[in-house]
């Protein structure tokens, strides 16, 4: 209930300034919009027939990276509901929000999660890699759409009941398919930092990032380098993994170092068009079958 207060001052607080909210009713358009691809998925799951739900990123982007165009202002402000992860992800949203009129209801699928900080307190964005963090997406989802079409309540509600039972069944097979790793080899190397909820929850030791930050919108110095460098080959990770939208270069000049692998197609912050990463849960599968078959 307190969540759900806070997520209404924060809708308030947006709408302050001459706007309106939305209205409330089951209307077909305008659409609901997310900022990512995965988080249109987990929303399409809870609105099922009764919202059409668009992503704002095109498959494939980076949001940490991402630049937005003029369209995506117009998009905004045609949104009945926009939904982002936040957490501090969404950076390239906050001059949007304000060329797009700052009336928009704005709604945080992370709220409510108690977020990793790291030691300048800056708070790490990647929620989503953990799966039960994600049941508490969809219950804020659900909130927010009841909120804006309560007519939808029972569906929203018999619809999020269904897609959390495959997200607790999506854990259990993670952990299942870990535990053919021995714990001591569950070692990960990484772009940027940005499996932190994973490994907190599936028993993993983060060796090494090749950008040490929770945003892969920077670069590492060479005294940085050689010291990841070190840290490979004295921790004994095998591989380096990068998601499908980073530049491969470092990771390979790493790579060339320590003679170990790079698995260059993970599916961390953009679901593909169609397999193997269409949808969250294919996106985690096939992400967690690269991890446990590059380290058993
Ligand atoms: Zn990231």
């Amino acid at each position: 209930m307190r969540r759900f207060t806070l997520l209404l001052i924060f809708i308030l607080s947006l709408t302050a300034c001459g706007g309106k909210p939305a209205s409330p009713s089951g209307t077909t358009a305008p659409v609901i919009l997310t900022s990512t691809t995965f988080l249109a998925d987990i929303t399409r799951n809870v609105a099922g027939d009764r919202q059409t739900v668009v992503a704002l990123l095109p498959i494939g982007s980076d949001p940490h990276s991402y630049q937005p165009t003029p369209q995506d202002v117009t998009k905004i402000s045609q949104s009945k509901l926009l939904i982002i992860n936040g957490a501090d992800y969404e950076h390239f949203l906050e001059p949007l929000l304000q060329n797009a009129g700052g009336t928009q209801n704005v709604i945080e699928a992370a709220a409510g999660i108690s977020l990793r900080k790291d030691a300048q307190g800056e708070a790490d964005p990647h929620v989503w890699l953990d799966p039960n963090n994600v049941i508490v997406y969809v219950e804020n989802i659900r909130e927010a759409l009841t909120h804006f079409d309560p007519d939808g309540a029972a569906v929203y509600q018999s619809n999020a009941d269904a897609y959390v039972a495959e997200l607790k069944s999506l854990d259990s097979w993670i952990t299942e398919q870990v535990n053919q790793i021995p714990v001591e080899k569950r070692l990960l190397v990484t772009n940027h930092e940005a499996f932190g909820y994973f490994a907190d929850r599936y028993g993993f030791t983060i060796a090494g990032t090749v950008i040490e930050s929770f945003s892969s919108d920077a670069s590492p110095s060479a005294q940085q380098m050689a010291a990841l460098i070190d840290q490979i080959k004295s921790s004994g990770a095998p591989a380096i993994f990068l998601d499908a939208s980073d530049n491969t270069t470092l990771a390979q000049q790493i790579a060339d170092e320590t003679n170990v692998r790079v698995i260059t197609d993970l599916h961390l912050e953009s679901l593909t068009d169609g397999a193997p990463a269409g949808a969250y849960i294919d996106m985690m599968k096939y992400n967690v079958t690269q991890i446990v078959n590059a380290l058993k």
